[in-house]
């Protein structure tokens, strides 16, 4: 059970997920949190100032976070589980100083500061969220993620290694299940090798709970969060979005990789490997089934099932002469973004010419003084990706002319189509991307 940081983000939030947990209780169930809403937003902001040599201005602005948990504390537990919560504010308190300091002081390799920094966020929500559930009379007990998943030392982007992560996790947390304990551990957040505190992307605590639901080959991962399954897309465009009942696993991982944020993107993985399925549901209405996704798709009479889409999208367009009737050409493109450890979402290829979309344009610079010696690059940002979803688009014909005519007058950049059989993929501009999903929606939906 995986509940995000709306689901946890004050005394009240704490207490539905305690009293859905005991609604589980039967079952044996795993808890995963994410922080407090907006508090890894906080530690990240805190980090940012410290950098620029603000040590104290950094450390004061986390004080608002750290009364929220104690607020939560001193509602929901009694005098001894407040004393134990406070012990480990105290010495999160300590820690935290101690780690802005050395990054003002730049005493350490920064990025390894900020992993182990906004890692207190989930520290702090598991170790509340396990005193939480003890007052409601559960046998929950805080275990500390690091401790269980093992990963590479890609700060920020940690990939975890599934082999020992899986036996460190089926030998620490099995006897406590089989012992009738709840454990309750922190999403997002990993160790390395050497004992490193890593974190697993933005948005990963869902990866967490997929990775310990295959290695205990749970009966279920459920993600609990803010609204009611996977919808027809995004509710904050389109507020009448409507739940689905089932996907299946290529439906809802082409949904996660194309933005829909209800999915951390490699959260799927785990669960296909196993064949468990994973439910996504609503912390705020618990009674409601929410989303079924599944190994297999229930055929429904809808073709198109679910529009997600991701905007902050950079176009690079390279042309060179060199492409034509050669063969090589794309090695050496795609060797350079490997190098960057940079994915590309979406290419399309003309004679001479390849254009190709990134999301992550950290290393854009270097990446295009490469690509350079290829060829002319062009770079356009500021574009979205839309990614139409549906198992019944393998054998539908005339979706393209249906989905092309409805927003014939805005311009598109890049189509894809075709290299998994359930989706569509274009690209437009940023400031297009509501319109076009609305009137999607419309017609896809009405
Ligand atoms: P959590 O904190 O629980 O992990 P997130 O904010 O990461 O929650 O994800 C839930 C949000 O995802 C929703 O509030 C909604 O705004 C957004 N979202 C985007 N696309 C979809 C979609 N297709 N279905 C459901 N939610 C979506
Ligand atoms: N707390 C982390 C974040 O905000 C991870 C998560 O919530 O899934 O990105
Ligand atoms: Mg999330």
């Amino acid at each position: 059970m995986k509940f995000g940081g709306t689901s946890v983000q004050d005394a009240e939030a704490f207490a539905r997920v305690a009293a859905i947990v005991l609604g589980e209780r039967e079952n044996s169930p795993v808890v995963v949190t994410s922080a407090m809403a907006k508090v890894t937003d906080a530690l990240l902001t805190a980090f940012d100032t410290a950098k620029k040599g603000e040590f104290e201005n950094a450390f004061k602005s986390l004080e608002p976070h750290f009364e929220r948990h104690w607020q939560v504390s001193k509602d929901l537990t009694n005098k001894t589980q407040q004393k134990s919560f406070q012990t480990e504010l105290g010495f999160a308190k300590k820690e935290l100083s101690d780690l802005l300091m050395r990054v003002s002081r730049r005493s350490l390799p920064l990025q390894m500061l900020k992993d182990a920094i906004v890692s207190y966020g989930e520290q702090l929500s598991s170790h509340l969220l396990a005193e939480v559930c003890k007052a409601k009379g559960l046998k929950a007990r805080q275990m500390d993620s690091r401790r269980l998943i093992v990963t590479d030392e890609e700060y920020g982007a940690a990939v975890p290694i599934w082999d020992e992560t899986e036996n460190l996790i089926r030998l620490e947390l099995q006897p406590l299940i089989d012992a009738g304990e709840i454990p309750i551990l922190g999403g997002f957040i990993a160790a390395s090798r050497g004992g490193e505190t890593t974190t697993l992307g933005r948005g990963g605590s869902d990866y967490s709970a997929a990775l310990v639901g295959a290695a205990l080959r749970a009966r279920e991962i459920q993600i609990w969060t803010d609204v009611t399954g996977v919808l027809t897309c995004d509710p904050r465009i389109v507020p009448e979005a409507r739940t689905l009942n089932t996907l299946s696993y290529e439906e809802a991982a082409e949904l996660a990789y194309f933005g829909a944020k209800v999915l951390h993107p490699k959260t799927i993985q785990p669960a296909v490997d196993f064949s468990i399925p994973v439910r996504v549901c609503n912390s705020h209405e618990p009674e409601k089934i929410g989303t079924m996704i599944l190994p297999y798709s229930e055929t429904t009479p809808r073709k198109v099932k679910s529009i997600a889409h991701k905007t902050g999208i950079t176009i690079l367009r390279i042309t060179s002469a060199r492409m034509l009737g050669s063969y090589g050409f794309m090695s050496a493109l795609f060797q350079i973004f490997e190098r960057y450890r940079t994915a590309i979402d979406v290419i399309s290829t003309s004679e001479v010419s390849v254009s190709l979309t990134l999301d992550d344009t950290a290393s854009l610079e270097p990446i295009v003084n490469e690509l350079k010696r290829l060829g002319d690059v062009e770079i356009e940002t500021e574009n979205a990706v839309v990614c139409v979803v549906g198992e019944g688009l393998r054998a539908t014909s005339g979706l393209a002319p249906k989905i092309f005519s409805i927003i014939s007058d805005i311009n598109i950049s890049l189509i894809s189509h075709g290299a998994s059989s359930v989706n569509m993929t274009f690209v437009v501009k940023e400031a297009k991307v509501a319109e076009v999903i609305r009137r999607l929606h419309e017609t896809f939906f009405k």
